[in-house]
Order: structure tokens, then C-alpha cells, then sequence
């Protein structure tokens, strides 16, 4: 098996970005090379002055199947992804039905899996109100983690954890020695404010009515809980999805003391702000929400200096039904936004204006997920002895986000219609094209990645 070389004047390794070929065999990145180095007898792939990035890898995904399928799936989601460049979804254990919190469920998850994946993935486990027996077996099934919500997750079949419960289960989340990502969000503070704005009898068609009952107090106070029991119970901690800026300086705190303690932002809260949402604009409802634009260019300094270590969509997708787009209702629309398809030139346009690089973009999309989902030694990164995950990406072109660039289920968007910096021209998934030039390619390849 001769093999091939992927040969570009821009390829984004983790050292910095350097021109040469990739060369490719039997699935795997077996060297770099300089051009005149290539061995005679490989198929060079010449991509010029294209960039080319590692697969991207999301650890927060909803593919919301089995069960949920209805919302999206496998087929649909990974289709999303091979076109948005990911090559590695890590599916978050809810959405889907029964949710992926027993073994039980996760041999229905895998077997709902089969033959329709694009894209490579891997599930996350749930920990949930009664099922701390559950949890490891789960680990000892080969899930790399485990998620849970302290607030009411919005859908049923997914319970959320008290503290009791969260310290029933930590003992053995901390034998299994995998991360716990968790919905940082207590109810308390929610609920007063939400509370609140129904004796005001408040006008939920206002984004700042969603706001005000969503306050940065039940982010923070979460934090609080959390980074105590982490310090108690010496369990890797994961916080997802962080929108409240104010927990940045105690978050540093921790990790500067040694816990172990990683964050996540996503997308959303990096490129929108407050300030711009219409009233009945449902499509950009999430929880914890979007805030104000002080607060996206802070959590852009905490990927600066550190604090937020990854990236990852919160691909959140539903039927267009739930966004209750007519009525506008902040209170009643489903809280999520799918995004996997255009996550990559979002960052990208607003990564790229605050001096940030591909290099930066490849290690907060693509290594950090992947050291997170136990993936690292075959994903993440464009080196040698991984998987030959690789993306085609024109860092100069733009384009218009338009419905048929979407690929999931309901291609509604809050980002229909914006100009976006940056196109995933290719994705090649094990040395195999799966996405190209607007079209996908052969039979789905993907498989559950099963490495630690
Ligand atoms: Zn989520």
C-alpha cells in the first residue's frame, strides 16, 4: 500500500504552520516532509495555498439518537460535521431516548449508530439522579466521560443532580478517573428570577427578559459548588458551555492552585452579544444565554490567557416547530443551537480579527477535545502516529451562510444569513475523502473511536 501525500504551503501542525506534505499510510499520518522529500510512488494531493487543519474535534454534541431522532441523528449530524470540518463528535448522553446513562442504553446508542456515521465519534455518559451504580460500568463499557446537569436540562428523560445526589455519585466518577462535564447553572437563582419576571408579568418576546431569568449568579454559584467538591472529591472536573464571564478570575484561581479543572465556551457566546438580538429572535436562545459584548470580548480573554481551554458547538439541534418562530416566545422556544457545519468559519472570522491564528484554532477545536474525550493519541493533531484526519480549509474565502450549507435535520440558523470568513473546501476522515466541494463522498466510514 503505496499511500498518499497531502501536500499544502500552510499545513497546521501544533508547533506552527509550515509548508510540506503530509504523507499518509493505511489511515494514519506516517511523516512531514518537506515538498522534495516526498517518496516517489504516493498520490499527491496538491492543495497550494489551502490551509490544512487537524479533523476537528467536538466534544459537545446532541445527536439526539436513538429516541430523538426526529431532532437529528447520526446520518444527519455527522453529515453536518464532515462538511463543517469535525472528523471526532463526543455525543452528550441526553436528548437522546433511553439517555445513555445505563450500559443498557449505551449498546442501544451504539447500535442505532451503526452504518450511518461520516465522521468518527464517541459517547459521553450520563450521571443522573439514581444511577451512581451505573457509573462504572459505564467507564468500564469505554465511554471517556461523564455529564450532568445541576439544573433542570428543559426536556425529560435526562434528570438533573442535586448536590446530594452529585455526591453520591462522585466517589465513583473519581474511581474511574474520567472527566465530569457538568451544566454549571443552579436552579436557585433561576428560579427567583424567573419568578420575578412573572409577578412583573414581563414581556417574553424580549431577549432581555430571557436574560434576566438566566442571571450570571446561577453560573457562578454553580462554579463555587463545583470547584469545592472538586477539591473534595479530586475528580476531573469539566465545566461546559461557560457564558458568565465573572467566574473567569475563580476558575484561574483554581487551575492556578492545581485542580483539575478545564472550561469550555462555544461559538455562540463568542460571535453574538446581547446587544444585537431582536425581540422574538428565538433562534439564539441557549442556555446559560448569550450576554452582553463586555462579556464576549472577556471570554475571548480567557481563551488568551488561558482559562477557557477549548472550543466546543453545543450543537443543540430541534425540529423548527420548537423554536416557536411566529409567537417569538423566549419562555416557550427550545433553548439550543446547532452549528456544526459553520462552527469552524465563525470562529475562525472572529478569531482571525483579535490576532488569533489557525494554530489557535487547532488546539481550542481539535487537540484540547480530543485530550478531553481520551482521544489524543489518535486524534486532534497533525503529527505523526495519528489518524490522517485532515481539513481542507481556504482561510481567505467568505461566503454567505445559506439553508443548504446547513446539512442537519431543520436547517434553521441563527447564523442564516451572515457573512462568514473561511470555507472547509475538503475533509478527509482516515485518509479517505468523506466532504468536498459541497458534496459528500462514498458510503458512511465513520466509527466509535474506542482508544484511551
Ligand atoms: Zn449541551
Amino acid at each position: 500500500m503505496p499511500g498518499q501525500a497531502f501536500l499544502s504551503r500552510r499545513i497546521v501542525t501544533p508547533a506552527g504552520i509550515r509548508p510540506g506534505a503530509i504523507l499518509v499510510r493505511e489511515e494514519k499520518i506516517i511523516g512531514l516532509v518537506l515538498a522534495d522529500q516526498i517518496p516517489p510512488g504516493l498520490e499527491v494531493l496538491d492543495f497550494g495555498n489551502s490551509a490544512i487543519l487537524p479533523g476537528l474535534v467536538d466534544s459537545h454534541v446532541h445527536i439526539n439518537e436513538p429516541g430523538r431522532t426526529d431532532w437529528e441523528g447520526f446520518e444527519t449530524a455527522t453529515r453536518a460535521a464532515a462538511a463543517g470540518g469535525y472528523t471526532t463528535l463526543v455525543d452528550m448522553p441526553l436528548n437522546c431516548l433511553p439517555p445513555t446513562a445505563t450500559v443498557a442504553a449505551l449498546t442501544a446508542k451504539r447500535k442505532a449508530a451503526r452504518g450511518k456515521c461520516r465522521v468518527d465519534w464517541r459517547p459521553w455518559g450520563g450521571v443522573v439522579s439514581d444511577n451512581q451504580a451505573d457509573i462504572e460500568p459505564l467507564a468500564a463499557a469505554g465511554v471517556p466521560g461523564f455529564k450532568c446537569f445541576l439544573i433542570h436540562p428543559g426536556l425529560d428523560g435526562f434528570t438533573m443532580v442535586t448536590e446530594q445526589q452529585l455526591r453520591a455519585a462522585l466517589p465513583h466518577v473519581a474511581r474511574t478517573g474520567l472527566p465530569l462535564l457538568v451544566h454549571a447553572e443552579l436552579p436557585g437563582p433561576v428560579d427567583e428570577a424567573t419568578r420575578h419576571l412573572q409577578t412583573e408579568r414581563a414581556d417574553w418576546r424580549s431577549y432581555s427578559t430571557y436574560l434576566q431569568s438566566r442571571p450570571e449568579e446561577a453560573e457562578l454559584s454553580a462554579i463555587r459548588l463545583l470547584l469545592s467538591l472538586c477539591r473534595e472529591y479530586k475528580f476531573r472536573l469539566h465545566i461546559v458551555h461557560l457564558s458568565a464571564s465573572q467566574a473567569l478570575a475563580e476558575l484561574c484561581g483554581a487551575k492556578s492552585a492545581g485542580l483539575p479543572v478545564t472550561v469550555e465556551t462555544c461559538p455562540h457566546y463568542l460571535h453574538f452579544c446581547e446587544e444585537e438580538i431582536p425581540d422574538g429572535a428565538t433562534l439564539r436562545k441557549c442556555a446559560p444565554p448569550i450576554r452582553s459584548r463586555e462579556n464576549r470580548e472577556k471570554l475571548w480573554q480567557g481563551l488568551r490567557d488561558g482559562t477557557i481551554d477549548l472550543v466546543a458547538t453545543d450543537h443543540s439541534p430541534c425540529p423548527t416547530a420548537m423554536k416557536h418562530l411566529d409567537e417569538g416566545s423566549f419562555q416557550t422556544a427550545w433553548g439550543g443551537i446547532a452549528s456544526l457545519s459553520v462552527a469552524l468559519p465563525v470562529m475562525w472570522t472572529e478569531a482571525s480579527r483579535r490576532g488569533f491564528t489557525l494554530v489557535d484554532l487547532a488546539c481550542w477545536m481539535a487537540a484540547v477535545p480530543a485530550l478531553l474525550a481520551g482521544c489524543a493519541a489518535s486524534k486532534g493533531r497533525i503529527a505523526e502516529g495519528c489518524d490522517a484526519d485532515l481539513v481542507i480549509f481556504d482561510p481567505e474565502a467568505e461566503f454567505t451562510v445559506t439553508e443548504d450549507r446547513l446539512y442537519y435535520r431543520y436547517p434553521i440558523s441563527p447564523y442564516l444569513g451572515r457573512k462568514l470568513g473561511g470555507v472547509v473546501k475538503a475533509t478527509y476522515l482516515r485518509g479517505q475523502l468523506v466532504f468536498g466541494d459541497g458534496a459528500f463522498c462514498g458510503e458512511p466510514k465513520g466509527r466509535e473511536i474506542s482508544c484511551q
